[in-house]
């Protein structure tokens, strides 16, 4: 834990990160921050800063636009992520996705175990890969353990579209990114997304693409 009268050089790091002002600048792939994990949350933070920072996260997942974003994606390497998902998406894709509304909230030091053996395939991305997205399969339902921004116990399910935020934001905290678990042959540019993939499901890629839907 931190003193108040001793600040961490990760206390340093993200005051100097809020003095910009707005949204913070988000780090692609490459960068090796974003592959060496983080520790856990441990009061690095002052309570006072741990909400600016938050708040920072927020404007940033907003502005990119994201339904996720983890601490590492902005240089941080603490276990920290946000997430919020309006699910601006038509009723056939949201059915099919499971892609159901998510309110904002924040997540301290999670980590996910799956719920059933259910498995779900679909086109996701990354801010920090911008302009590609791929097909993951990942755990149709988690359990996510951990605690909120005021240090509350956490423990709860998600579902659907929700869990597979929760799990790639997780998977951010530990060095993972979603290509590391995609299926290379899906790889798309935004635009072939556009202008071919918009499917609720992506049946018709993995045929035209010659891929294996994951299970
Ligand atoms: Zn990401």
């Amino acid at each position: 834990m931190a003193t108040s009268s001793e600040r961490t050089p990760l206390a340093e790091r993200v005051e100097e990160l809020l003095a910009a002002g707005g949204p913070l600048p988000i780090v692609s792939a490459g960068d090796p921050v974003l592959r060496r994990g983080t520790r856990p949350f441990d009061g690095e933070l002052d309570a006072a800063l741990l909400s600016r920072f938050v708040e920072a996260l927020r404007l940033t997942m907003r502005a990119a636009p994201g339904v996720g974003l983890a601490a590492p994606q902005v240089g941080v390497p603490l276990r920290i992520a946000v997430i919020e998902d309006p699910a601006p998406v038509p009723e056939e894709v949201a059915v099919a996705r499971g892609r159901v509304p998510l309110p904002f909230r924040v997540l301290v030091n999670p980590s996910y175990e799956p719920v059933g053996s259910g498995r779900a395939a679909f086109f996701e991305g990354c801010l920090s890969v911008p302009g590609w997205q791929a097909v993951v399969g990942r755990h149709a339902a988690v359990r996510v353990t951990g605690q909120d921004e005021y240090g509350r116990g956490v423990d709860e399910v998600f579902r659907g579209w929700p869990a597979r935020i929760v799990q790639h934001e997780t998977d951010h905290l530990d060095g993972v990114l979603y290509l590391d678990r995609a299926e290379s042959r899906s790889l798309a540019s935004n635009e072939a997304m556009a202008e071919r993939w918009g499917q609720a499901t992506p049946g018709d890629a993995a045929r035209e693409l010659g891929f294996t839907l994951p299970e």
